[in-house]
């Protein structure tokens, strides 16, 4: 077994659970199962060891991920004296809700991005886990001694984990991922159906994949690329939110290499969802005012110029990264 180097953090951050009464989760911006599921998963893993304790769930409400479960929106003078804990978000500025953080008393961040934005008074950041939910069930079975979780709270931490793994499918997927989500499989919830539930696609979404796949172009370097306006996604009966389930997509075809969905938004600009297979386009997510994985990006285009100058570094990025793998054969 490894040393735990984050083992001191942990204990700090159990500290400070234990000594406050009020605590409320924060999570990203237009979250995806993990930043929910961790949430979710943390406040229920929180009040379940402490049932006296004020645990509140703060950001929007988000249709597609009702099946986990719905936030209970603190108040302004809830955070009056309260711990705050921010899961699964790199940066200050898309904290769902941060406009009230500072009223809390204290800011704990917990996170698996790249470290960028150090806006915690106590920090877990461990990039090497595939999501929060596996450093939220980390945190509960290095302390099982004092801190119990439902069967409710297991099945959230797992959807958590499914959701930024792709069912285990991903690079950062680690024994230790295996192992966490087998703990948690101990614990009473179906994950068969959790997984039927995250993986079924309304008949709307399912047009929407025949679309993605008809129309992605695919460039000679393997940069695969769909534009998706806001008439196109109204002709569908879709929203932005539907858009999460079609991301990984073109991932499934040959020769895909990097690729990126550009979804307009009601003002006209572009959510540039960017993904890949190998080279690293988080350098590139950055300079389009975003972030994200090495392999799992966000950014913001203002037009199709924008767009076009993302995929022609997503060019350039693919024919580094081929030839790369050309020298190692
Ligand atoms: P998404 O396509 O929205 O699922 O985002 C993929 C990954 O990129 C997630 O880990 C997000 O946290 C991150 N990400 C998305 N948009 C941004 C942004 N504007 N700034 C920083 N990170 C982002």
């Amino acid at each position: 077994m490894q040393e735990d180097k984050f083992y001191e953090v942990k204990k700090e951050i159990l500290k400070e659970i234990e000594k406050n009464e009020t605590i409320i989760i924060h999570r990203h911006q237009r979250p995806d199962p993990d930043a929910i599921g961790s949430q979710v998963g943390l406040a229920e893993l929180i009040q379940t060891s402490y049932p006296d304790k004020k645990v509140y769930t703060a950001g929007v409400d988000i249709r597609t991920l009702d099946f986990l479960s719905k936030m209970n929106h603190p108040s302004l003078e809830d955070y009056d004296d309260a711990l705050v804990i921010i899961l699964d978000t790199a940066n200050a500025p898309r904290i769902d809700g941060k406009e009230a953080i500072f009223h809390g008393e204290k800011i704990i961040k917990i996170d698996h991005h790249p470290d960028e934005d150090s806006y915690g008074d106590i920090e877990w950041v461990d990039p090497s886990a595939s999501s929060t939910s596996e450093l939220i069930t980390d945190f509960w079975v290095s302390f099982s001694d004092k801190l119990s979780l439902s069967d409710k709270g297991a099945r959230h931490l797992y959807a958590g984990m499914v959701g930024d793994t792709n069912r285990f499918l991903y690079r950062g997927t680690s024994p230790k991922t295996m192992r966490l989500a087998a703990e948690l499989m101990e614990k009473d919830f179906s994950h068969t159906k959790l997984n039927e539930t995250m993986n079924e696609m309304s008949p709307e979404v399912a047009k929407l994949t025949a679309y993605i796949y008809e129309h992605l172009e695919v460039s000679e370097n393997g940069v695969g690329s769909v534009i998706l306006t806001d008439e196109l996604l109204d002709s569908f009966g879709l929203t932005d939110e539907d858009t999460h389930q079609i991301v990984s997509l073109p991932g499934s075809i040959q020769g895909v290499l990097n690729w990126g969905i550009f979804v307009q938004q009601e003002n006209g600009k572009f959510r540039c969802r960017l993904r890949s297979k190998g080279p690293v386009i988080n350098e590139i997510a950055k300079e389009h005012r975003g972030g994200g994985h090495p392999l799992a990006s966000g950014a913001n285009a203002e037009d199709m110029t924008e767009i076009n100058e993302i995929l022609a570094k997503f060019e350039l990025v693919a024919i580094e990264y081929k030839k790369n793998l050309k020298q190692l054969a």
